[in-house]
């Protein structure tokens, strides 16, 4: 699948679901988000075949995302499936880490190969400022659990002006001694965390480099997204950034996102959407699905428009945990 921009796409985010055990300030309101009622998700039988005909189509990796996917009943089962559908090359999960030390072992037998953990903050008073819930103690566990059977590991860390900017240097020294890499995203102003400055990733590496010296772009291949890699002197892991609003973000987008509910989405930030799951429940074949997604790759924005700097057309974005981020 090839877009109008003639990017290949080839990355799908996969949201499971909308709920979420933690409330972070700048993505879910404190009293939980209305949920889609439970008949209105697909069902993993109905993931598994929007995904087998997205891969007839070029999808080869799969992000699982949410809300918190490790909420979802029968995620491994879903896992299992996606891994052994003919084309799919890679799944990968995406989690705040709560829940991830219970589940590794189920994890890997199911097939996941690299997870990402959310972590903003090393300081367990600020985690509960941030994610309105403790749980830091679990996610550090986590990552430590994860990191020792050898699961490539990725922390993503967002930074926001007041909430975790002194801890920067902190978080990225996570990458220190372990083989990590650590990321840092700028965040991007959609639903509720328009009231948050995010900073950007040049101030970040500013105040990365005053503390572990000049950061060296690194070329290697490392994911399937658009973080840019440096290594640090005496670094045994990778720093990243990935510059959602200050840099050319879109030019190399390879995804298209499909919720919960089976909504395709062309861009985080754009109406421009399809519902495969009505279509797949009013008894659509594969070859009325697959045709369904060519026209909406037909009209994928060349950017999403969170900034003045791409102007393009502007749609009040879903909000993070029902797209997945
Ligand atoms: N609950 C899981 C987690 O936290 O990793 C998966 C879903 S969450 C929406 C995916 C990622 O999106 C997280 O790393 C989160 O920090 C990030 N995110 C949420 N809102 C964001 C925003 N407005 N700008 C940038 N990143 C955002
Ligand atoms: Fe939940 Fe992830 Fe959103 Fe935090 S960022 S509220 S963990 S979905």
């Amino acid at each position: 699948m090839t877009d109008p921009y003639g990017r290949a796409l080839d990355y799908l985010r996969l949201s499971v679901t909308d709920m979420c055990n933690l409330r972070c300030v700048y993505c879910m309101p404190e009293e939980g988000a209305a949920q889609l009622p439970r008949e209105a998700m697909l069902r993993v039988e109905e993931c598994v075949r929007l995904c087998r005909v997205l891969a007839g189509l070029g999808i080869r990796r799969v992000k699982i995302t949410g809300g918190e996917p490790l909420l979802r009943n029968g995620l491994c089962a879903l896992v299992r499936a996606l891994a052994l559908i003919p084309g799919v090359e890679q799944v990968t999960l995406t989690t705040n880490g709560i829940l991830l030390g219970g589940f590794l072992s189920q994890l890997r037998d199911a097939g996941i190969e690299a997870v990402n953990v959310s972590l903003d903050t090393l300081n367990p008073a600020a985690f509960r400022r941030i994610a309105r819930r403790d749980g830091l103690e679990q996610v550090l566990q986590a990552i430590g659990q994860a990191y020792a059977t050898g699961l490539p590991l990725k922390i993503n860390c967002v930074p926001i002006r007041g909430l975790n900017d002194g801890e920067l240097v902190h978080i990225a020294g996570l990458a220190k001694e372990r083989d990590i890499a650590v990321r840092f995203i700028e965040l991007m102003p959609a639903g509720r965390a328009a009231a948050f400055q995010g900073l950007s990733e040049a101030e970040v590496r500013a105040a990365l480099e005053a503390e572990y010296g000049a950061l060296s772009p690194f070329r290697g291949r490392l994911g399937n997204g658009p973080a840019e890699y440096y290594a640090a002197e005496g670094f045994a892991g990778k720093i990243g950034f990935i510059g959602a609003m200050s840099r050319g973000f879109c030019e190399r987008c390879n995804r298209l996102r499909l919720t919960s509910a089976g909504v395709l989405k062309a861009c985080l930030s754009s109406g421009r959407s399809v519902d495969l799951g009505t279509l797949l429940r009013r008894g659509a074949d594969d070859g009325e699905i697959a045709e369904a997604v060519r026209e909406l790759v037909r009209r994928k924005p060349r950017a999403h428009s969170f900034s003045a700097r791409y102007g393009a057309e502007y749609h009040r974005a879903d909000e993070m945990f029902r797209v997945g981020g």
